[in-house]
């Protein structure tokens, strides 16, 4: 059978490693969220978008269209790859307000309901579990105490070679952490029927394992 999981959690808890692992295990297609909106900040920025300007993203929306690469993955935007522009900090430290967006948000979940339509599929993001995929034949929230994140964020940042301080990524995680959980409009919260994996003391190879049992159970 082709299952439909998802995957939710905080920022930089290891969920997208763990999403993409599982997807190859189980040769499964797998669909960064994050990288969807992350995408439609990119292009708000380029276009001089004020993610407080109702009109402007209305008008804009329409013309945002998102896709994954087969080969790698990588976002495209309106057909360009952006997958490096969109890691940066300057992206990070938009993508929470525009998320928070109706009008985005709307417009993300119906093409990611369409992207996942047939199964077989892994989504991660922060709503997948409530309100993308609420039947998801399995669904994980992940998560890992700050300083786990923070570390992992940021050496994923310095081998990319960005320059970019402790304290930046702490804060940045700390604020998006904060936007995400609080806004109106579906905030993150881990769906009653998820499990919880906790990857602060469990090795990534570990979470893998476990999130393969899990699957196969
Ligand atoms: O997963 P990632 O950290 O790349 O996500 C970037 C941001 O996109 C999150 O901090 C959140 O504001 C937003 N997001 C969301 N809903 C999702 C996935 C991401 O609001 N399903």
């Amino acid at each position: 059978d082709k299952y439909t999981i998802a995957i939710d959690g905080y920022s930089a808890c290891g969920k997208s490693t763990l999403a993409r692992a599982l997807a190859r295990r189980l040769g499964y297609s797998y669909i960064d969220t994050g990288a969807m909106y992350r995408a439609v900040t990119l292009y708000f920025q380029r276009h001089g978008i004020d993610p407080g300007d109702d009109e402007a993203i209305r008008t804009a929306v329409p013309h945002i269209h998102i896709d994954f690469r087969p080969e790698d993955n990588h976002v495209l935007l309106n057909g360009e790859d952006v997958e490096h522009q969109i890691r940066g900090l300057a992206v990070s430290q938009m993508v929470s307000p525009v998320a928070t967006r109706s009008e985005v948000r709307r417009a993300m979940v119906q093409q990611q309901r369409k992207m996942g339509e047939n199964g077989g599929v892994i989504l991660d993001g922060r709503d997948i579990g409530t309100v993308v995929f609420p039947d998801a034949d399995l669904k994980l929230f992940v998560t890992a105490d700050q300083e786990t994140r923070t570390d992992r964020r940021l050496s994923e940042l310095l081998s990319a070679g960005r320059e970019v301080s402790r304290e930046e990524v702490a804060e940045n995680l700390r604020e998006r952490d904060y936007i995400d959980s609080h806004r109106a409009d579906s905030p993150l919260r881990q769906a009653d029927d998820a499990i919880l994996l906790d990857n602060t003391h469990l090795g990534l190879e570990e979470l893998i394992e476990h999130g393969v049992e899990l699957v196969n159970r």
